[in-house]
């Protein structure tokens, strides 16, 4: 059990119905398509639905109580003893309740956003602190202002530390978020382009991430990427833990060295740490982990442990065995410039292959300067690769702009995916290695079905 509804009724007074029977709620959903047995149900209002009225369904599968626009009026069929708690607006009403149960639950509370790595900086910072704390995660990306709610709302009352994906399109959202989430811990792994269509600027985007300072709790801790620029005036504060490659940071992390399999860095502690991701951005993301673990005295034995064992969300930076002896990256889940180039540079520094081959497709909501960043892309490539081979709207910026600077890469761009595959197929061959990037809508898997190994 979460709550009863005689707790929901001090936090929404206006309420019909047997509340004070103190029923139990035992989840908090906003799908009638799924079993709601003692749930509280939330109508949503979306552009395309209305979560209202879908109320018969949530009644039907065992919903105990809902929450309800005041300004609308209430089925008919709904018994006059079932508990309906009536509100201004039910997101604005889930986000509070979410407040409230975060605060009634009380673990230690780590948020984590930036343009990229969130999730997987959230994975490994549930992997460290889970083995030795009772911990609960998002599950997937749950990252928005429906996310972050729901992730807080299915925490069990007797977990120790929430672990929560934060992520934004706009400003005011991570705002929104922190004051809700009121983190002990925040994590930004870094600043990037994504969203910058909303956001105007990198500028733009370092202040939206920087919001999340709102909600830290007193004495909480802030974990920048200390190699970005954009976020060093906030170095001054107390509180503040940087990460990062150079030399000035809190927690450098130095020695890398990326095999076929794992990640070796050592950070200031004079520790080696091991994690099978590849690439030394991943690093970072561990680093902010592993201090975390630190503050919370895991011991370092246990967190080394913990990075051994981390479990992988699929389509991030998969290693594959390909057709004909080849390996392939499957890194088509999304795509920014920052991830893009992060993917690059860490094929860059994989050894053992014969020729390397990249599949790149667009990266989308770039905005106006959408071409200009594809080309910046460029930037990461050098004569280690043999070929560029991109598709989409907007990533034959990478391919030309490789091609002026190294013309000895073989690099094209097509107008099919169909003629892309064909050109492949040349390069599928023992000891290639070959990446895949793009956003996500571009659907790249689709090409990683087809050069895979099946056996
Ligand atoms: P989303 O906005 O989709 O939720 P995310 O921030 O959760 O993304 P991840 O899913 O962890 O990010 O990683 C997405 C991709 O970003 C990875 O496949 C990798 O290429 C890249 N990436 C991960 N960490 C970093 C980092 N610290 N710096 C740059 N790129 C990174
Ligand atoms: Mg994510």
């Amino acid at each position: 059990m979460l709550f009863t509804t005689k707790w929901l009724a001090t936090l929404f007074p206006n309420y019909r119905g047997q509340a004070m029977d103190n029923i139990e709620v035992a989840e908090v959903a906003t799908d009638s398509r799924k079993k709601l047995d003692e749930s509280l149900f939330v109508p949503l209002e979306g552009e395309n639905f209305d979560g209202h009225d879908y109320m018969k369904d949530a009644f039907d599968r065992g919903a105990s109580a809902a929450l309800w626009d005041k300004k609308k009026g209430l089925p008919d069929f709904l018994p006059a003893d079932f508990p309906v708690f009536f509100v201004e607006d039910t997101l604005a009403a889930m986000q509070e309740l979410a407040k409230a149960y975060r605060e009634k639950v009380n673990p230690v509370v780590i948020a984590i956003t930036g343009s990229n790595g969130k999730t997987t900086t959230k994975d490994i910072t549930a992997s460290v602190v889970g083995a030795s704390f009772k911990t609960h995660y998002t599950q997937g990306n749950l990252n928005n202002q429906i996310g972050v709610p729901l992730t807080i709302l299915s925490m069990p009352p007797d977990t120790e530390v929430l672990v929560a994906e934060m992520g934004m399109n706009h400003f005011g959202e991570i705002e929104t978020l922190t004051k809700i989430a009121r983190p002990d811990y925040a994590v930004i792994t870094n600043i990037g382009e994504s969203h910058i269509e909303y956001l105007g600027s990198r500028e733009g985007i370092a202040e939206a991430k920087l919001e999340i300072i709102e909600g830290i709790t007193k004495n909480g801790y802030l974990l920048i990427d200390g190699d970005e620029p954009l976020l060093r005036h906030i170095h001054l504060r107390d509180g503040v833990i940087t990460c990062g490659f150079e030399d000035h940071n809190d927690v450098a992390i130095t020695n890398i060295t990326i095999s076929q399999q794992s990640t070796q860095f050592e950070l200031s502690d004079d520790d080696s740490y091991t994690i099978p991701l590849l690439g030394s951005h991943h690093a970072l993301n561990a680093s902010f982990a592993v201090t975390i673990g630190g503050l919370l005295n895991i011991a370092t034995k246990t967190v080394k442990q913990a990075l051994t064992e981390l479990e992988l969300t699929s389509m991030r930076f998969e290693l594959m065995n390909g057709k004909n002896g080849s390996f392939i990256i499957n890194d088509a889940y999304n795509a920014s410039p920052t991830s893009m180039k992060a993917s690059i540079n860490a094929v860059k520094h994989l050894e053992g292959f014969r020729q390397k081959v990249l599949v790149l497709g667009d990266v989308f909501e770039l905005g106006k300067n959408s071409k200009q960043l594809h080309r910046t892309v460029a930037d990461s490539i050098d004569e280690s690769m043999t070929a560029v081979l991109t598709f989409g709207k907007d990533a034959d910026e990478i391919s030309s702009a490789v091609f002026k600077q190294t013309p000895a890469i073989d690099c094209r761009h097509f107008t099919s995916k169909e003629t892309l595959l064909d050109a492949l197929n040349a390069y599928i061959t023992k000891d290639t290695l070959v990446l895949f990037k793009a956003s996500r809508g571009m659907q790249f898997e689709s090409f990683v079905k087809q050069v895979i190994d099946p056996s």
